[in-house]
């Protein structure tokens, strides 16, 4: 791992095609050489600072719409590799609380540090925003102390972590408003725990996280009343998740026509093909910039769009890989090829928060 950058950039100094057109760069090159080991478990610290150092976590600073540039950046991440575009929309998120947090504190000591990957980290928001639609209660817990909070419980799986990142988080707070704040790993009251292996995934640097009795200072907080502020800023964390989307179907439909020379003559007769897969995939990025361009509307109408396109991202990535399977054949179906990697990591996707059955019972609960 290389030392941390000390390379800051500025929302002013960042062009989106210039650091759009530098993020393909490394994601063609060293990311693409190290897909497969992060696939099989290698957290890619280096290639994160090397992202960071392009300015890929910066993209959605500064006014205006910003967040269809991120996305795009994410994209070309996923289109190689997505545990590492997953990666990049945990730092990218971390950098969303840090751009809406309203403590001044908060946003002067990290807001730039974050962006530049000077601070590297994550969000724990899953199990705060299945409890918000009462499919679990919250698993940290909170109390008052003077100058901040005493915080302790247990998360299951926290992504690209290490002993020296930060994370978004929510606990409980008796008698008040839940409360959402930093949590910084490197605090002896917080242990990271190895999970289990997963289906893929594995070099996500994903932790269970133990947190006992840990002081969380106010200046770590980004907001003393986290309901509204997760209202605030839901829709950027949902459509930030579309970069991992549009770069695995990208791939798939990649693949389908790298086979189209030998096996064209019988994958016409399959079912989906790759003209098709790339006209779904068009009307999808359409949704997403429009989606994009105001990210703060309220009505329950914008609500209700942003939920179906993520659950349209969950959905057709799978669909996606899933063809690019059938169309590949036996040499998508070798360890070595790209193809069965795309299809598990589609499937995450899915079910990462807000996984495709959460997105049901939303859109179950919303008005009609
Ligand atoms: C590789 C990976 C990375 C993730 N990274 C993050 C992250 O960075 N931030 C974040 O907030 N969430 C993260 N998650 C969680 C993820 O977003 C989803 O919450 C999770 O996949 C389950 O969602 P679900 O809605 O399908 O819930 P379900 O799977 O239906 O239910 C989830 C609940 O079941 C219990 N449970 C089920 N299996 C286990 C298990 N093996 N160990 C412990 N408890 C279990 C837990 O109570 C959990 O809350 C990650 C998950 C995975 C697999």
């Amino acid at each position: 791992m290389t030392a941390l950058s000390p390379h800051v950039p500025s929302a002013a100094a960042l062009d989106p095609e210039a650091v759009l057109a530098q993020i393909g760069k490394i994601a063609a090159t060293d990311l693409s050489a190290w897909a497969r080991a992060i696939d099989e478990g290698t957290y890619p610290a280096t290639l994160m600072h090397r992202f960071a150092d392009a300015g890929a976590f910066g993209l959605h600073l500064g006014e205006g719409n910003r967040l269809g540039a991120a996305i795009e950046g994410m994209s070309r991440i996923s289109e190689v590799c997505t545990s590492t575009g997953f990666m990049a929309w945990c730092q990218n998120t971390l950098v969303w609380y840090l751009i809406n947090s309203e403590n001044a504190a908060a946003r002067a000591k990290y807001l730039a540090a974050a962006a530049g990957g000077h601070v590297l980290g994550g969000t724990a928001l899953s199990n705060p925003m299945k409890s918000f639609f009462g499919i679990e209660t919250l698993k940290l817990k909170g109390t008052r102390v003077e100058g901040g909070y005493k915080v302790k419980g247990i998360l299951p799986w926290v992504s690209n972590l290490g002993p020296d990142h930060f994370f978004g988080a929510i606990f409980a707070v008796d008698g008040a408003e839940p409360v959402m704040a930093l949590i910084d790993c490197a605090d002896p009251a917080v242990t990271l725990k190895p999970c289990e292996p997963f289906l893929a995934m594995d070099g996500t640097g994903t932790y269970a996280v133990q947190v006992r009795d840990l002081f969380v200072p106010d200046e770590m907080v980004l907001a003393h009343e986290a309901m509204g502020f997760v209202k605030k800023m839901r829709a950027g964390f949902i459509l930030l998740q579309a970069g991992m989307a549009v770069g695995l179907m990208r791939d798939c439909i990649a693949m389908m026509r790298e086979v189209e020379g030998p096996l064209g003559h019988v994958n016409r007769y399959l079912e989906v093909q790759p003209d098709q897969m790339a006209e779904t995939l068009a009307d999808m990025e359409a949704e997403v910039a429009a989606l994009c361009e105001t990210p703060f509307d309220p009505s329950p109408d914008y609500w209700r769009r942003v939920v179906g396109a993520r659950l349209l991202a969950g959905e057709k990535s799978v669909e996606a890989a899933h063809n690019a399977m059938l169309h590949c054949g036996a040499r998508g179906y070798v360890r070595a090829h790209r193809c069965q990697r795309r299809l598990r990591e589609a499937y995450f996707v899915a079910i990462v928060t807000p996984a495709t059955k959460q997105l049901r019972l939303m859109l179950d609960q919303m008005p009609a």
